[in-house]
């Protein structure tokens, strides 16, 4: 059981629809994470759950909204590494502190969760969950401010690595973000009521007005009385972070994520990769979906036409967000179709946003090359990933880890392509325009950690974890 989490958080305060926008907040976040999806709301008086292994239509089918009452909701898609999968796992987790009755949602992943909870269980904490943010609920309860937000900012101060997160409690939600900012976390408005959201898609589909950023370091608590933001308290200066691989591949090209739209960045990256990686070709293909935006730059850029080499079957969820490995080879395979009326006779230009373990674009360039074109030059809009996240992108460990292993002529030939070409981190970095590039944690590509990873590889063996019968859908 791991710590790692892919997720999406969302949260509403004060609308008397709120659970109804949150489900449909959820909705657009579901590409965060396929395994299992939340909502808590509370009326003023009693907290209402509904948490299900599952997709967000199938948690939320029928009247289960109408159950979640009151005027405030947090909700939650996660996706979580094989072990986790654990109904009892599944967030917003919902306790009665000592500052009051807290729910949380959390998306990220922290570093130090490890140590808190050995040193949390030496002094008598139970442990109901192998999630990482429980930790954060027993640090608020055991605070020994009585002051909420005193206690909230010591609680946080404490913990390290990533979290944008929302808490609800009587009569207030709370947004905060490490001070990396490492994950994206947006606050909008709609009907003088105030939303918060990984991605501002979200807030697009129940429009709602995107206002800004939650700040790195950041913790707002949204009440009637209006929002007040303070400062997560820190010893030292710290740099943000934030997560390259939001805008490579994670986040929808439809949001606009640490001041960027999604969906430019990654043109610009595609762009780039064909200033970098020029090729010979006849036209220029995106394998879908994760590779249109920077296989239209790469074409805008190159002057090679773009063209639908592979159309995709909509009804099955990203490859990877699978926990079974059985269900992922199924997945690649009914997943997308190669145009061989498009590809007969033709040198291709593929361009992909990542290569993890390789094995997706290896059948990948089988299938296009199987349909008559004569050569495939696979361009990748970002570096070669060599190092895992522990900051909350589900990336496998170094061994499996393809470019962590063999050298680009290799992966070309495990591949089959004719040429290869990975955008360097200089390139991938200049493709953002917001924020300097200092300001971006390339981990996964550099090895370069911005912060100390003391989880790394320990895991909660078994914590809190208990077999709960859970209805087969
Ligand atoms: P593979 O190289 O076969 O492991 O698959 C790489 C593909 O999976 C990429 O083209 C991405 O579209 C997608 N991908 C990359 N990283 C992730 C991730 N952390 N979660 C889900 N999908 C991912």
């Amino acid at each position: 059981m791991g710590f790692k989490d892919e997720c999406g958080v969302f949260g509403a305060f004060g609308h008397k629809n709120a659970s109804h926008l949150c489900y449909l907040g959820l909705y657009s976040l579901q590409h965060r994470g396929q395994e299992s999806a939340g909502i808590v709301s509370f009326d003023g008086t009693d907290f209402y759950a509904v948490k299900e292994m599952g997709l967000v239509s199938k948690v939320f089918d029928g009247e289960k909204t109408e159950y979640l009452k009151g005027e405030s909701a947090i909700g939650h898609v996660r996706y979580s590494t094989t072990g986790a999968s654990n109904i009892n796992n599944i967030q917003p987790l919902y306790s009665q502190t000592s500052k009051g009755r807290i729910s949380i949602a959390h998306n990220g992943n922290l570093t130090n969760a490890f140590s808190l909870i050995e040193e949390l269980e030496k002094i008598g904490a139970l442990f109901q969950t192998t999630i990482d943010s429980e930790v954060i609920l027993h640090l608020l309860s055991r605070s020994s401010h009585s002051d909420f937000s005193d206690a909230l900012g010591e609680t946080l101060g404490k913990i390290e690595g990533a979290f944008s997160l929302v808490m609800l409690g009587e009569n207030f939600l709370v947004a905060a973000r490490d001070r990396h900012g490492f994950r994206p976390l947006v606050l909008g408005k709609k009907d003088n009521s105030y939303f918060v959201s990984s991605e501002t898609c979200a807030l697009d589909l129940i429009g709602a007005e995107y206002i800004r950023e939650i700040e790195p370091g950041e913790i707002i608590i949204i009440s009637k009385e209006g929002i007040i933001s303070f400062t997560i308290p820190s010893e030292s200066v710290i740099q943000p972070a934030h997560c390259i691989f939001e805008h490579v591949y994670f986040s929808r090209p439809d949001s606009q994520v640490f001041g960027d739209s999604v969906h430019l960045v990654r043109k610009e990256m595609g762009r780039q990769l064909s200033i970098e990686h020029p090729a010979e070709a006849d036209i220029v293909m995106s394998i879908p979906d994760s590779g249109n935006s920077a296989a239209l730059g790469f074409a805008e850029q190159s002057g090679i036409p773009f063209e639908i080499g592979m159309t995709r079957n909509h009804y099955v969820g990203r490859t990877f967000i699978q926990p079974e490995q059985s269900i992922r080879d199924f997945s690649v395979k009914v997943k997308l179709n190669p145009i061989k009326h498009v590809l007969k006779g033709k040198r291709v230009v593929v361009v992909d946003d990542s290569l993890v373990r390789g094995t997706t674009a290896k059948r990948r360039v089988s299938a296009i090359l199987e349909a008559g074109a004569t050569e495939v030059h696979l361009r990748i809009s970002s570096p070669p990933i060599q190092f895992p996240c522990h900051m909350g992108i589900d990336t496998p460990d170094r061994d499996q880890l393809i470019a962590a292993n063999k050298t680009t002529a290799e992966i070309m030939r495990f591949v089959g392509a004719n040429s290869l070409g990975f955008l360097s981190i200089d390139g991938m970095k200049r493709s953002t325009t917001a924020h300097k590039k200092s300001n971006y944690c390339s981990a996964c590509f550099s090895g370069k950690y911005p912060l100390d990873i003391k989880n790394k590889g320990k895991y909660i063996k078994g914590h809190g974890k208990i077999n709960l019968y859970a209805e087969k859908r």
